[in-house]
């Protein structure tokens, strides 16, 4: 690494906090280098109060770009110049490019890594229906992306927390947004035979909430009848690798059976590719930082 950086080197960094964990330096700094990129990435620990200095401070260092995590997403979206169509219906952005004259181009590349993550496992999103559960950061990214690549219909389920309410103004945006749509709404993921109905009537069931996830990692978010052969399966969940919904999908003889950490990746190449217009090495970082 010491010896790429000279007196041409761009900075490009990770903010929010905690980062300590991330797997993002280690991931761009093995592609900047792979690629012959004279570009180094650093993680800085951000708090929510200091997002605009550490936004400044960028700008002022012109920064090639940036990449946002928890707290900051929103807060970035709303100090940026501009925001991509997915951001400002989403209301947050993960990456964030310095353009040649300093101003700041907001994108949310969640929902553009869970589309590809798809795709690459064979599954097209357009004109399908989408039974999508979860209204929180990575639900919302999804709906949105889905929504703008094409989707028949999306109808969200969650529970009726805290998070629902979010997931209301999602369908409303999207409704506005992309009128051409056939169907955007939400119900109560408790109400388990619309569920099961509405799963019946689709192709393609994504899990975008905890359930799942350690410490809940014997939750199944559906119940194990709604799986079927016909039916493409995709959690965005990467911790455990396999989820129990992944498992029981593939006992299911489910079409595709899509785990988390793709759309990890994905997020991740999107953004590379924001940043300097070139395909990230992705096999290789998934071969090397994720498996
Ligand atoms: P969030 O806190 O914004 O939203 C949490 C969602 O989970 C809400 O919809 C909430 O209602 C729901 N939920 C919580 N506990 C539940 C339970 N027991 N049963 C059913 N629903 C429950 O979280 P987020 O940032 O959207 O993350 C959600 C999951 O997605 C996490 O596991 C996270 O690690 C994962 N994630 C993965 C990627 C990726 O790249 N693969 C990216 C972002 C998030």
């Amino acid at each position: 690494m010491e010896r790429r950086i000279d007196g041409h080197t761009k900075l490009y960094a990770l903010i929010g906090s905690p980062v300590g964990h991330s797997g993002s330096p280690a991931m761009y700094n093995y592609s900047f280098e792979k690629l012959g990129i004279n570009s180094a990435y650093l993680a800085f620990d951000v708090p929510l109060e200091k997002t605009k200095e550490a936004v400044d401070a960028l700008r002022t260092l012109h920064a090639g770009g940036f990449n946002v995590t928890m707290p900051c997403k929103t807060a970035v979206a709303q100090l940026v110049d501009r925001l991509s169509p997915a951001a400002e219906l989403v209301g947050a952005c993960n990456t964030v490019v310095v353009e040649e004259d300093g101003t700041l181009t907001g994108h949310i590349t969640d929902g553009i890594g869970f589309v590809r993550n798809l795709k690459e496992h064979g599954v097209e999103i357009k004109g399908k229906k989408i039974v999508l559960l979860g209204t929180g950061g990575a639900a919302t990214a999804i709906a949105v992306q889905a929504a703008l690549d094409g989707a028949s219909g999306i109808s969200i389920f969650n529970r009726k927390d805290e998070f629902f309410a979010n997931g209301e103004k999602t369908v409303e945006k999207i409704r506005n947004a992309v009128p051409t749509i056939e169907e955007v709404c939400i119900n109560d993921l408790d109400d388990t035979e619309l569920l099961a109905k509405v799963i019946g009537e689709s192709d393609i069931l994504i899990n975008a909430t905890r359930a799942g996830m350690s410490p809940l990692e014997n939750v199944m978010p559906v119940p194990e009848s709604c799986l079927r052969p016909e039916l493409a399966v995709a959690d965005v969940v990467y911790n455990p690798r396999e989820t129990l919904l992944i498992r029981k999908a593939k006992e299911a003889g489910c079409r595709a059976a899509v785990g988390g950490i793709g759309m990890l990746l994905w997020q991740g190449a999107a953004a590379f590719e924001l940043y300097t217009g070139q395909e990230m090495p992705a096999q290789e970082v998934l071969e090397k930082f994720f498996s």
